[in-house]
């Protein structure tokens, strides 16, 4: 549970860096399959009953519940109205977790995509500077192409797909690339988390 919450914060952190393009409007929210828990369903039930009362159970998974497709919570302005209380999930996405126990999914929606060309250009700058033999470098430079590539052909089906190819992304990892855009955005203005999370309506 404890290594859980600190996941959630790494993902605060990483997420701070990053707008949602306004060409994106609000597609997790609009059409994703979003299950929360069922403590997280009674809040948002006490808190808003009319908006809760289509929110059912899972018939696969009953102890999670599956927001409504838009989710009863979009406003028209496509931004959450009940922002401030959000299911946990909302505020990993595109972030999600998975069964591996080692790693989490992130999607290559438009803000993950984002996310994963800099993973890329973080990685190939690292692996161009390593001291190892030069066919290695060249195909290990060569394997982040293509699957730069591949993930660039999801985010632009983005719209149209059922589901994504995540990018699978070790714990560790996760905190280093925190650490990484830390450090790299160190000298320009980082946006108040505050601000930044209001405009990220994500599941
Ligand atoms: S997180 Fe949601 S709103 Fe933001 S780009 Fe991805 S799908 Fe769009
Ligand atoms: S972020 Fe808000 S609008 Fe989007 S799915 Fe979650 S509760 Fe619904």
């Amino acid at each position: 549970m404890v290594k859980k919450a600190i996941h959630y914060n790494v993902i605060q952190n990483i997420l701070q860096h990053y707008e949602c393009p306004d060409t994106c409007k609000a597609e997790c929210c609009r059409n994703g399959r979003v299950h929360i828990f069922e403590h997280e369903f009674n809040l948002l039930k006490e808190n808003d009953h009319e908006r809760t009362k289509d929110i059912r159970s899972d018939v696969l998974y009953p102890a999670l519940y599956i927001m409504n497709n838009p989710c009863s919570f979009l406003n028209q302005t496509n931004r959450c109205d009940t922002y401030k209380r959000r299911p946990t999930v909302c505020g990993m996405y595109p972030f999600k977790v998975n069964n591996s126990g080692t790693s989490l999914g992130l999607q290559p929606c438009p803000l993950g995509f984002m996310i994963i060309k800099d993973i890329s250009s973080w990685a190939t700058d690292t692996i161009s500077k390593a001291e190892i033999p030069a066919a290695e470098k060249v195909e290990k430079l060569m394997q982040w192409e293509i699957s730069l590539e591949s993930y660039a052909i999801e985010a632009s089906e983005f719209h149209s797909r059922e589901s994504l190819q995540e990018m699978q992304i070790p714990y560790d990892e996760l905190e280093m690339l925190s650490m990484f855009l830390l450090s790299k955005n160190a000298l320009k203005k980082v946006p108040d988390i505050s601000d930044v999370q209001e405009k990220h309506c994500s599941i």
